[in-house]
C-alpha cells in the first residue's frame, strides 16, 4: 500500500504562504479524526455536467482510503459511467448492482477491490451501455446502501461516496436518496453557480442539511485580474460552507488518462494537494474560511506566482 500522506493540522483552517508549507509529508504523523457517526453517505453533486463531480469522489475516495479509512464508492452516474475509469479499475468489473437485483451475483461479488488499496472498493450500477432497469430508484438504491453498510460487521465500510449523474432528474432523485450529506461541486461560472444554487435547494428539500461546496478549476491569474469569482465569493454567493478550492492543473488530465487519482501523485500536483485537504476536512468535518492558491501551470517571472485572499 503507498505510504500515508498526512497533512498538518493547520492545513484547513490556516493561510499559508509558502509553497512548502502546504505539500503534505509523510513526516507528518497526525491523522484526522473521524467526525459524525460512521457510515457516512455523501453524495458528490453538482446540477452541471463536466464540473468535476467524477473526479472530486475519485480523488477523495482514494485519500481517504490512504488515509485508513473503509471507503465504498458508487458510480450512481449509470448513463455516463465513468468513475472507473479514472480509478484504473475498467477491467475488473464483472458485476454490478443491477446483476445483485436480478439474483445473478451477490453484492460483494459486486465490489471491485481497488489495486492500490484494499479498504477501497468500487460499485456500478450498471455495465456500460446497458440501461439502468427503469424500476431502479430511491427505494432500490437506499435499500443496496443499507446493504454494503450491514456487509462487513466485522470491519463495516466508514465512508460511502456517491458519484451523481449531472441533471436534476430522476438520476439525482436516485442517488440522494440514501446520503446523510453532499458535496455540491462548481466552477466559479455563473452558469455553473446558478445550477448549484438550484440543486442545493433540492437537495434541503430532500432532507440532506449537511451540504458542503467544492470549488473545481480555479485559475488564480484570472481571479487576480477579476475575470473569475474567487472561491470565497462562491461560498458567499452560494450561502455554504467551503470544503475545497481546487486549482485549474493540467496534471487532472493526465491523471484521469492514467486511471491513477491525482492525490497519488508523486511528487504531488497542486490540484492533488487541494483534494486531499479536502478529504481532510471532510474527514473532521471541517471547512475553510481563508484560500491560498497556487497557479498550477502558469508560472510567473519569480517562479510559481501565488495567489492569496482572505476570509472571515
Ligand atoms: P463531471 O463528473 O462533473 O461531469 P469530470 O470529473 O468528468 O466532471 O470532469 C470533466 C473534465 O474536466 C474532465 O476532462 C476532467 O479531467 C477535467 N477537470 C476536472 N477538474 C479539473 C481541474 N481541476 N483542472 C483541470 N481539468 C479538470
Ligand atoms: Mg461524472
Amino acid at each position: 500500500m503507498p505510504s500515508l500522506v498526512l497533512p498538518t493540522a493547520s492545513f484547513s483552517t490556516k493561510l499559508s504562504h509558502r509553497h512548502h508549507s502546504t505539500i503534505p509529508s509523510a513526516s507528518h504523523s497526525r491523522r484526522p479524526h473521524l467526525a459524525g457517526d460512521p457510515p457516512r453517505t455523501v453524495v458528490i453533486t453538482s446540477g452541471k455536467g463536466g464540473v468535476g463531480k467524477t473526479t472530486a469522489t475519485a480523488n477523495l475516495s482514494a485519500s481517504l482510503a490512504r488515509l485508513g479509512f473503509r471507503v465504498t464508492s458508487i458510480d450512481a452516474d449509470a448513463g455516463l459511467r465513468n468513475l472507473d475509469l479514472l480509478l484504473g479499475l475498467e477491467n475488473r468489473i464483472h458485476y454490478t448492482a443491477s446483476e445483485v437485483f436480478s439474483g445473478e451475483c451477490r453484492l460483494d461479488q459486486a465490489l471491485v477491490r481497488d489495486r492500490r488499496f484494499n479498504n477501497l472498493r468500487l460499485l456500478c450500477l450498471s455495465k456500460p451501455r446497458s440501461k439502468l432497469p427503469l424500476s431502479f430508484g430511491s427505494k432500490t438504491i437506499t435499500y443496496l446502501v443499507d446493504a454494503l453498510k450491514t456487509l462487513e460487521p466485522e470491519n463495516p465500510v466508514q465512508f460511502i461516496l456517491i458519484d451523481c449523474p449531472a441533471g436534476v432528474d430522476a438520476g439525482f432523485v436516485t442517488a440522494i436518496a440514501p446520503a446523510d450529506e453532499a458535496i455540491l461541486v462548481t466552477t466559479p461560472d455563473i452558469t455553473a453557480l446558478r445550477d448549484a444554487d438550484r440543486v442545493a435547494g433540492l437537495l434541503e428539500c430532500d432532507g440532506i442539511k449537511d451540504i458542503k461546496i467544492i470549488v473545481n478549476r480555479v485559475r488564480a491569474d484570472l481571479v487576480r485580474g477579476e475575470d473569475m469569482m474567487s472561491p470565497l465569493d462562491v461560498q458567499e454567493m452560494l450561502g455554504l460552507p467551503l470544503l475545497g478550492a481546487i486549482p485549474e492543473d493540467a496534471e487532472v488530465i493526465r491523471s484521469t488518462n492514467r486511471g491513477s487519482p491525482l492525490v497519488l501523485n508523486d511528487p504531488p500536483a497542486p490540484a492533488g494537494i487541494a483534494f486531499e485537504q479536502a478529504a481532510w476536512r471532510l474527514v473532521e468535518g471541517d471547512t475553510m474560511t481563508a484560500v491560498a492558491l497556487e497557479e498550477a501551470d502558469r508560472p510567473s517571472k519569480k517562479g510559481f506566482g501565488w495567489f492569496s485572499f482572505f476570509g472571515r
